[in-house]
């Protein structure tokens, strides 16, 4: 071949090329093939695409001819002739476009001079787009059916038969479909029903649901961090195919009141104590259980004494109270303590600081995040005086009490840590040993005296033999069997074995049943100490309301009981014996009767009265609390909770758990009566033997699951008559 530069060249030499083949012998189709040259390869016309489906009535597709040389140059300028075999099936214009007019098969052929190519054309309707008549189906029974039918279209948006769909299920155990399309609800659940034409889908969403299957509760599990808190628990009834079911009303129950309470409607749950519970929630025949803890991070740290002067030697404990961020106390918070100048005062872990030289220092007490500080000073001073307190004690023979000392240098600044010298002026009527504990030993009357350098003070102690202090119980109307008198009895004694010195002697009047509903006799007499009516009836059965007792007649001076009344629901109390508890449960009333929450010396001695944090601040109640595991807040932490004739009048369950004055009994356990009750009793006014108070160690904490606890409560009355010396009644 010659080589051309320019295509009209090139275009010319292979045309008279082509001219010369035509003078060749004819093949089949009469047109000559023969190489222009005898080694030449044959020019051809290839064309793009060479094979094509059609999809719809009208679709097109441009078919592209190229014609290449013998020496695989490609062509240009070349004009084409397009022909269709099958005219009836595809069509194609004059530039090679080609439309599909019915199914079927064609040929498209191009020529240029003697050259042909072809080009396969198949005209085939598929589906392009399937549509359900139905998006969802909901059954609210079993073996329910609905039929779903599909619309398919080519891509001319001409319709395909419908018979072209398959139908499939993801999840028989849900639903089935037949060939026909009818749907059949199966079981509880969702699943999708799937329609295939060819290579395109559509699909049904199935729900089978017949009632409620689930609670959705949010959050799923409740943290709470300081009492007080409140966060709301939200639950939505769902069938099972996942839809909420929001007509059915949602119920909430809590557990552990003492741990949390929830309203039962609005879920909103507010911490009350720290330790562990379950909220339930509840709608129609499905129920979840929501785990709460509350735990009490501290907040604030306050330590007690923030000043301490001491001298080289002395020890002093600090305290620290710890609140959580809404201001509640912290029961046995975990304290670090430190000095800042060990050379001045060192701090062991348990906050006892030990003076070591003169100068000054500070002490951290830190718990959690939170922290305070106290300023030591440690100064070589003598002690000039010292306060002994009591001023006087009543001791029963065999019984304990415990004096205290605190010094005054002379300016009359109180020295913290020295230790007083105690002495007792008669051993055969008491002693007293080196930490200040008094015991008597026989009748009659000593001086304890406590010293340090050039100070002394004393207490006066009065030993007797036999409690001096006489209750005595009366009944009403019907006379209690046998075995309750007994129980009454037993009560009785114990208090008088605890209360033990006299009382002053009073004259009382009252009309018949003048004391609250208990139907008591008139009075009129000189009582001493104190008589209680005691009833025993039936009130409301099993459970409910067990019975109530409070003073009706304290004295006109210090408020104690001169007449006091009990009232018990008869089945309760047999319920009571049954479980051994009926004891401590009068004794309890009668701890009602006698002052404790119910009486003129505790409503004008309790401090934060109907607040969040009620306490007692008695000395002596303070001092046992602290002495039996209590947190040395100056306080004994009275009820907060559980409404009228519970809070205020019981101590707080929360801190105390059994104690028997806490306002619920632990049934089928020993609640003690400790010497913090006793404690308090002496705070009210009465000589009181703490030797014979229950053993007794602070504790709520360690209560893993609730008792079952039956509240108990004060005699829900007016302010008490009070009477004067002669007997009238003076309110
Ligand atoms: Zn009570």
């Amino acid at each position: 071949m010659v080589s051309h530069t320019g295509a009209r060249a090139w275009t010319w030499t292979l045309l008279a090329g082509v001219t010369l083949l035509t003078s060749c012998s004819p093949d089949s189709s009469g047109i000559r093939r023969l190489p222009l040259e005898p080694d030449a390869v044959a020019a051809v016309i290839t064309l793009s695409p060479s094979a094509t489906s059609l999809g719809f009535i009208g679709q097109t597709v441009q078919l592209t001819a190229q014609l290449v040389a013998g020496d695989g140059s490609p062509a240009t300028g070349v004009s084409f002739h397009w022909t269709t075999t099958n005219p009836a099936v595809a069509a194609v214009t004059a530039r090679g476009m080609v439309q599909a007019v019915s199914e079927g098969t064609a040929e498209i052929l191009v020529r240029t001079v003697n050259i042909v190519g072809t080009a396969q054309i198949t005209v085939k309707r598929v589906p392009a787009t399937v549509t359900l008549s139905e998006e969802e189906f909901l059954f609210t029974e079993l073996q329910q059916s609905q039929t779903v039918s599909a619309t398919i279209l080519d891509g001319g948006g001409q319709g395909l038969p419908s018979s072209d769909i398959v139908w499939s299920v993801a999840n028989a155990a849900i639903a089935t479909v037949g060939s026909d399309g009818v749907v059949t609800s199966i079981g509880q659940g969702r699943t999708t029903v799937t329609g295939t034409a060819g290579a395109v889908q559509a699909f049904l969403t199935v729900r089978v649901a017949t009632g409620a299957a689930d609670i959705e509760v949010a959050p799923s599990t409740l943290a709470m961090d300081a009492l007080g808190d409140t966060v709301t628990i939200g639950g939505t009834v769902v069938d099972a195919a996942g839809a909420a079911l929001s007509a059915v009303v949602v119920t909430f129950l809590g557990e552990d009141t003492l741990v949390a309470t929830v309203d039962s409607v609005t879920g909103l749950v507010t911490a009350i104590g720290v330790g562990v519970t379950t909220v339930t929630v509840i709608g129609d025949t499905v129920q979840k259980a929501v785990p709460v803890t509350v735990t009490q991070t501290p907040a604030t740290v306050v330590v007690t004494p923030a000043l301490a002067t001491l001298i080289p030697g002395a020890q002093l404990t600090f305290t620290a109270a710890a609140e959580d961020r809404n201001a509640n106390p912290i029961a046995s918070p975990s304290i670090t303590w430190s000095s800042a100048d060990v050379a001045v005062a060192t701090i062991t872990g348990a906050g006892t600081a030990t003076a070591v030289a003169a100068g000054a220092t500070v002490i951290v007490a830190t718990a959690g995040a939170a922290a305070d500080t106290a300023n030591v000073t440690v100064v070589v001073v003598a002690v000039d005086s010292v306060d002994v307190s009591p001023d006087s004690l009543t001791l029963i023979v065999g019984g304990t009490d415990i004096v205290s000392a605190r010094f005054f240098d002379d300016q009359g600044t109180e020295i913290l840590g020295p230790t007083a010298t105690w002495v007792s002026t008669d051993t055969d009527v008491a002693t007293v040993t080196s930490t200040g504990v008094v015991a008597g030993v026989g009748p009659g009357t000593a001086w304890i005296r406590g010293t340090e350098d050039n100070g002394a003070d004393s207490t006066y102690v009065t030993v007797i033999t036999v409690s001096l202090f006489d209750i005595e119980v009366r009944f009403v109307g019907t006379l209690p069997s046998a075995s309750v008198q007994t129980a009454f009895s037993d009560a009785e004694l114990r208090w008088e074995e605890l209360l033990i010195g006299d009382l002053p002697a009073a004259a009382v009047t009252l009309t018949a049943a003048e004391c609250v509903t208990v139907a008591h006799p008139a009075v009129a007499e000189t009582i001493d100490d104190v008589v209680i009516f005691a009833e025993v009836t039936a009130i409301d059965g099993s459970g409910g309301i067990l019975g109530q007792a409070g003073p009706c007649v304290v004295r006109s001076t210090g408020g104690l009981a001169l007449v006091g009344v009990m009232q018990f629901d008869e089945a309760d109390l047999s319920d009571l014996e049954t479980t051994s508890d009926l004891v401590e449960t009068i004794i309890h009333e009668m701890g009602h009767v006698l002052g404790l929450g119910a009486s003129t010396p505790w409503t004008t001695t309790l401090v934060d009265a109907g607040g969040a944090d009620p306490y007692w601040p008695g000395t002596e109640a303070v001092t046992q609390y602290d002495l039996n595991g209590g947190n040395s807040t100056n306080k004994v932490p009275v009820a907060n909770t559980g409404g009228m004739g519970t809070a205020d009048a019981h101590w707080r369950e929360s801190h105390m758990g059994r104690e028997l004055m806490t306002g619920f009994i632990n049934i089928g356990s020993v609640n003690p009566l400790s010497a913090i009750t006793v404690g308090a009793m002496k705070d009210m006014g009465y000589a009181v033997d703490l030797s014979k108070a229950d053993a007794y160690t602070v504790s709520a904490t360690l209560r893993i699951s609730p008792d079952r606890l039956f509240r108990l409560r004060k005699l829900p009355v007016p302010p008490p008559m009070r009477v004067d010396a002669r007997g009238r009644v003076v309110r």
